[in-house]
């Protein structure tokens, strides 16, 4: 009998031995996580979760009766500690798991501040786990006062909640504005006067020089000269793909576990999903980190692993909630030279163009733009600026018949 093993527990490795059964997989499943819960989402942590408005069980991304119905072995709190590709075994203290195809869905790891700096002081937090946020929750309370250090998505959506709670937020970012990786300058102006609004104190072109500190973060020194008196740190300075089991089994890495189009890495027997993965686009690779992303590509190497021969086509897909504000994210903007502005009372979008070609669409409380915006971008149809620049040009049409 077969035996599928799947490394890491997260969005991808649920999504891939989700599928298995349906396909007509019959052999043996085992999914090895080394957090101690089932596979759960990752996107409310920063959201409803830290709110405290969304209960423990509602992250579950399937009932623990799901895996037993299914004959999925969920081996959990355990951490793989190598391959061994020649005898195709996955070693974890001191026992040895054998496999005829395994999957790495191993995700991402957050980047920390350096110890020199203080980042191993206590109330320095990153968010990335259930383990976490529980971690954070004592700390995180109204009257607080919160340095969130990195102005991407995470530390926006943390500063969000943490106004939301009545804690007194500072927020910094070392780019020259908010976003500046992921976003257009629209954007970033957008959120920027969003949280300006909620009363957070959001400085661009300012970073970190040093926490201080005996054995707990008391406060902070910026590098616009300011001390500031914190209580505690969120740290969202960035992911980076966790290849280390992958490198060390010695397969092929670029920018994250190398896989082809149909998700199988350097050695045949091996798949690799998720954030961990960069996988073949145009000329060169690409790597995303969203829950769209572990869920198809973990489908896919599934439908792979069942001999579908099938290739990866991304649909790029994202959202972000802050405040009352809900960012859906269609395409990826990479290459863009034009913004154009879609302006409807609160609904506003920004579309993101090369030429005549549309590449993405940001859009803030705007859910037919994304909708609209996401099925061109998929059809490879791009419309008239004119008309999406007009807001009273109805956007249901350029779907066609
Ligand atoms: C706070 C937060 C907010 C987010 N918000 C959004 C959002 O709004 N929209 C969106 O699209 N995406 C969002 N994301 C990103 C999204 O959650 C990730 O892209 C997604 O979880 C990736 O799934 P994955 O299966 O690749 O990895 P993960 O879900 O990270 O799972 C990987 C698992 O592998 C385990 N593992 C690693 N190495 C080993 C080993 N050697 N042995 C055993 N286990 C191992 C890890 O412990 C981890 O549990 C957010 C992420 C975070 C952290």
């Amino acid at each position: 009998m077969s035996h599928v093993v799947v490394i890491g527990a997260g969005q991808a490795a649920a999504s891939l031995v989700a599928k298995l059964r349906p396909l007509g997989f019959e052999g043996q499943i085992t999914v090895i996580g080394e957090e101690a819960v089932p596979p759960y989402q990752r996107p409310p942590l920063s959201k409803a979760y830290l709110l405290g408005e969304m209960a423990l069980d509602r992250l579950y991304l399937r009932s623990e009766s799901f895996y037993t119905e299914n004959g999925i072995a969920l081996r959990l709190g355990r951490r793989v500690d190598h391959i061994d590709r020649d005898a195709k075994l996955v070693h974890l203290d001191g026992e040895a798991v054998a496999y005829d195809m395994l999957a790495l869905t191993t995700g991402s790891v957050p980047n920390r501040l350096p110890n020199a700096i203080g980042g191993d002081l206590e109330g320095v937090y990153t968010v990335r786990t259930l383990a976490d946020v529980d971690a954070m929750a004592g700390a995180f309370s109204e009257g607080a006062k919160v340095l969130i250090v990195g102005g991407g998505y995470i530390g926006l959506e943390a500063a969000a909640v943490a106004a939301k709670k009545g804690l007194r937020v500072t927020l910094v970012e070392m780019a020259d504005r908010i976003l500046q990786r992921v976003a257009a300058p629209e954007t970033s102006e957008y959120f920027r006067d969003l949280h300006a609004l909620h009363g957070v104190d959001l400085r661009e072109g300012c970073g970190l020089k040093t926490l201080t500190g005996e054995t707990r973060v008391e406060g902070a020194e910026l590098t616009d000269g300011t001390h500031l008196e914190v209580d505690l740190v969120i740290v969202g300075v960035g992911i980076r793909p966790d290849t280390v089991l992958a490198e060390q089994a010695g397969l092929a890495i670029d920018n994250g576990i190398a896989v082809d189009a149909e998700g199988r890495t350097s050695d045949p027997s091996i798949w690799a999903a998720g954030d961990c993965a960069s996988f073949p686009q145009g000329q060169g690779r690409l790597r995303l980190e969203s829950v769209g992303n572990a869920i198809d590509m973990g489908e896919l190497v599934a439908e792979n692993m069942m001999g579908a021969g099938k290739a990866y086509v991304a649909k790029p897909w994202f959202w972000s909630d802050q405040y009352d504000v809900k960012l859906q994210i269609a395409g990826l903007n990479t290459g863009y030279d034009q913004i154009v502005t879609r302006r409807d009372g609160a609904a506003v979008s920004f579309w993101y163009y090369a030429g005549d070609r549309l590449l993405a669409v940001d859009a803030m409380n705007d859910s037919r733009a994304y909708m609209v915006g996401k099925r061109l971008i998929e059809a490879g149809k791009s419309p008239d600026k004119a008309v999406i620049g007009d807001s009273s040009a109805d956007l249901k049409p350029l779907l066609g018949p």
